[in-house]
């Protein structure tokens, strides 16, 4: 039996096994509360310290610049919520994109019952936010902009610097979505006019349940769980020391490793769309060509449309996990992916999309593995389209 091959790197990835070691101690030796004044507490307090820094040193940011939470969902909520509740929610302007993760729309639904005014702003064929309309959206009462830095469906990265660049030269907040992107591109605090960052430790072979908020000294924001204090009142309750201890090191391991892993990432991605491309007749790149994460591929095949679950179940038996690009998660499996209905798809074609995501572990000779088994799985399927048409 071949070894089963995980191309589901923007879902989550796999711990690195150097991650894992790092947390062990904090969960069976060095179990004191980091809030504790004695040794067992100061140990804690160290480890939580450390992952703070590295955490910093990865974004070009302070330690006092990071708060923990738990994941990039909270992370993305602490940073519209906190910073909306700061400036007074009701008549407050938020511009978002129409292409964000649910972390970001079902809060932005959630601020607008609040009496929070929503922009969404469209993206062109390739995914792309123009800064220009960025620049046209805000108001004299625009509070914050929320963009995120790589697309989770598509893999487009977004031009960051110079939409962060249009909210700075306007006095407005600007926030990030960075969850898929941190790791894969460089950001450096010091530099871009990034007022707010998420991200989280599980797209990193890091655990899951943790992730982090950097927040620019200076930047006001009320806390989502107000409590014991921790966090500088940011985020209160005991922390996950060993979670923290892991998405630090998941983090300097990601600094450390990703020139050269970006650079195998985006061969590896590349060896894969020509030939897809060149084998399969009728398959399309979905986003930008150039503009992507490293290991990200998002596939349309003509013939296929509505067929993407069919196909990622009949790579499944074949030992292979990859995600539909529609709404990528069992609980809405099937449904048309907003991100592919903003490119312009119906919501029959935007069914029919499969997403590649490559990670640290993934090799050429998985590639190819994956290159001989897609186009007879392909294969294996369009007849039964022609067959359910003519019925
Ligand atoms: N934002 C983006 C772009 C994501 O891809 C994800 C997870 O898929 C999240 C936020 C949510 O992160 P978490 O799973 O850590 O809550």
């Amino acid at each position: 039996m071949p070894q089963r091959i995980y191309f589901d790197n923007a879902a989550t990835t796999a711990p690195d096994p150097r991650v894992l070691e790092a947390m062990r101690p904090y969960l069976d030796e060095f179990w004191g509360n980091p809030s504790s004044l004695y040794a067992e507490g100061r140990q804690a307090r160290e480890a939580v310290d450390r992952a703070r820094a590295q955490i910093a040193d990865m974004l070009g940011a302070e330690s006092g610049e990071i708060v923990f939470t738990a994941g990039g969902t909270e992370a993305d909520n602490l940073a519209l919520q906190g910073t909306l509740l700061a400036a007074g929610l009701s008549g407050s302007h938020l511009v978002t994109s129409a292409i964000e993760h649910p972390a970001i729309l079902a809060c932005c639904r959630q601020l607008e019952r609040l009496g929070v005014q929503v922009t969404r702003l469209a993206i062109d064929g390739e995914g792309l936010i123009d800064p220009s309309d960025l620049e046209r959206a805000i108001r004299p009462e625009t509070r914050l902009v929320s963009i995120m830095a790589a697309n989770n469906v598509i893999g487009t990265i977004q031009p960051i610097g110079a939409l962060a660049q249009v909210a700075r030269s306007r006095g407005v907040l600007f926030h990030t979505d960075a969850v898929q992107a941190v790791g894969k591109i460089a950001f450096d605090m010091r530099t871009q006019p990034i007022d707010l960052l998420s991200l989280s430790a599980h797209k990193l072979h890091g655990p899951k349940g943790v992730g982090a908020l950097y927040v620019r000294k200076g930047v006001e924001l009320w806390p989502l769980l107000p409590g014991g204090g921790q966090e500088q009142g940011r985020r209160s309750g005991t922390e996950n020391v060993a979670a923290i201890a892991g998405l630090g090191l998941a983090a300097e391991l990601a600094a450390a490793c990703r020139p050269a892993e970006a650079a195998r990432l985006v061969r590896l991605r590349d060896h894969l769309i020509e030939n897809i491309c060149e084998r399969i007749k009728n398959s399309y790149l979905i986003g930008h060509r150039w503009r992507r994460l490293p290991g990200h591929i998002c596939l349309g095949f003509d013939g296929l449309e509505g067929e993407a679950i069919k196909l990622l179940l009949e790579l499944d038996k074949e030992g292979i996990a990859i995600s539909s690009g529609s709404a990528c998660s069992a609980i809405h499996a099937g449904q048309p992916s907003h991100v592919l209905e903003a490119l312009g798809f119906d919501a029959f074609k935007a069914r029919g999309s499969l997403r590649i995501s490559l990670g640290r572990f993934n090799t050429l000779e998985e590639a190819d593995r994956f290159l001989e088994v897609l186009p007879r799985a392909v294969a294996s399927l369009r007849p039964i389209r022609r067959l359910a048409k003519a019925g």
